[in-house]
């Protein structure tokens, strides 16, 4: 089965203990990814690495782990699959040796033409250690006939469909890249002489580094000998950055394509609430992910908000939970009502998103339980009605409930007293009507698939 890898990936170029800092970042990082984490660094001599699965605290707290991590160079990786493929092989950043010398490749995306590029491969007797996307990426760059390691790359990349912000390092030079479409986000920051690069600025913060700007669509970076070099060797495309990364997936101190994603997902209630207004006692969310569009329906419709879920803490997203049995169960482990907040009242609940409706559906049950009178659902985001093909985490087109519900339908499995979405134009609103993403909202899909 191939792997679709949603992760969070670092890079930290000319640091003393690079791998230290790069460690930080993927900490920082940690929600884009929560299965296996793992560095790999260098001192222009030798590559040491070390993963494995679980989280970042996890997996680097043993004893001498990151004193045996040498060098001024680092790159890391979170991923984030559901697939249960539990071989160790697979976990991120991947490295290997080729006839140019080391190279390490972490890669956040999904290349829809992974399959038959793969199948390419292997008739022509290439052979796989890992069943990731990323592998293919080494392979074609070892296989490229260019002479110079860029061109080499630049060959590789050219026949990649879909998804990739990619960071690769070599003996002496770490790469950013991202894909001509710009799907997933990549930044570039600075640490005194230090280059570093981050899927999200909220891991420059950690590290005390300066965020200097995103990478393009279509852009590689280089930090080298040289200091920053940029090229754009892609055909231009129409930009498709992805909208669910601002509605749900990035952390809300980042700042993304220009926005705070804490600011835009607050815009985000505001809109709602004026395209969707009730009359309520309370705005509450649905924590942390409903949280800003929360406080912003409250501001936008005078309505107090209030804190009537409270969240454990210490339980992961509620995708990463198997199977649908246990799923149920995880949104119980995750969310209990505080009934002095909820009793007698009527509440809004907001979330940024349905995805099954498992949530909502259990949510409205636990108000309800804990005495509101009235429960109006909210969601921050248009229904989502297909899955995603470019790094985002979504089941298949079946599971999701907009996909074949309406919304009258979704407010009756959900039980609730009304249930209302922000618009696709209430959206475009606020990012714009073009250079994002909005296939899982339109089913449109930007790149054609694969017959
Ligand atoms: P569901 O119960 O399947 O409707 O899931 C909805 C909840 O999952 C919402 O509270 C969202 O915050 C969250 N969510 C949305 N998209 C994702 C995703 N790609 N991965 C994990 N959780 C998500």
């Amino acid at each position: 089965m191939k792997l679709k890898e949603y992760c969070g990936i670092v890079g930290v170029y000319n640091k003393e203990e690079a791998a230290n800092y790069v460690y930080l970042g993927l900490h920082a990082l940690q929600h884009r990814g929560q299965e296996s984490t793992g560095i790999v660094s260098t001192d222009s001599k030798i590559f040491y690495e070390h993963k494995d699965h679980g989280l970042v605290n996890e997996v680097f707290n043993k004893k001498d782990v990151m004193s045996l991590l040498k060098g001024k160079m680092a790159i890391g990786h979170n991923r984030y699959s559901t697939l249960g493929d539990n071989s160790i092989s697979n976990i991120q950043p991947l490295s290997a040796h080729f006839d140019m010398g080391d190279i390490a490749i972490a890669h956040n995306g999904n290349i829809i033409n992974a399959e038959s590029i793969k199948k390419n491969l292997v008739e022509k007797g290439a052979i796989f250690n890992s069943n990731s996307d990323t592998e293919i990426i080494i392979h074609l760059i070892a296989k490229s006939e260019k002479k110079t390691f860029f061109d080499r790359l630049v060959d590789a990349l050219k026949i990649l469909k879909g998804a990739f912000s990619l960071i690769v390092m070599r003996e002496n030079e770490i790469y950013a890249i991202r894909d001509p479409w710009g799907f997933r986000p990549l930044s570039i920051g600075k640490l005194d002489d230090s280059v570093v690069f981050a899927s999200e600025t909220c891991a420059f913060d950690l590290i005390g580094a300066e965020f200097i700007r995103d990478v393009k669509p279509g852009e590689i970076v280089i930090a080298g000998r040289n200091g920053i070099e940029s090229y754009e060797p892609f055909e231009k495309k129409e930009e498709q950055k992805c909208a669910f990364e601002l509605i749900y997936f990035a952390r809300p101190d980042s700042y993304l394509w220009g926005q705070y994603t804490y600011s835009v997902r607050k815009k985000m209630g505001e809109i709602l609430a004026e395209e969707s207004p009730v009359e309520a006692d309370i705005v509450i969310p649905t924590p942390d992910s409903g949280v800003p569009a929360a406080l912003g329906f409250a501001e936008a419709s005078n309505t107090p908000f209030d804190f009537g879920l409270i969240r454990n803490h210490y339980v992961g997203r509620t995708f990463i939970e198997p199977s649908q049995s246990i799923r149920n169960f995880g949104v119980r482990l995750k969310l209990n009502p505080a009934r002095d907040v909820l009793e007698n009242k009527r509440v809004v609940v907001v979330d940024d998103s349905i995805v099954r409706g498992t949530t909502s559906r259990r949510i409205v049950k636990m108000l309800k339980g804990a005495g509101a009178k009235e429960v109006h659902i909210r969601i921050a985001s248009p229904p989502v009605i297909a899955p995603c093909f470019y790094g985002i985490d979504t089941p298949t087109k079946k599971e999701l409930i907009a996909s074949s519900h309406t919304v009258e339908e979704i407010k009756k499995y959900s039980t609730a007293d009304s249930v209302a979405y922000l618009s696709l134009d209430g959206l475009k609103q606020i990012v714009g009507e073009s250079g994002y993403c909005f296939s899982c909202f339109t089913a449109q899909y930007p790149i054609e698939f694969d017959k």
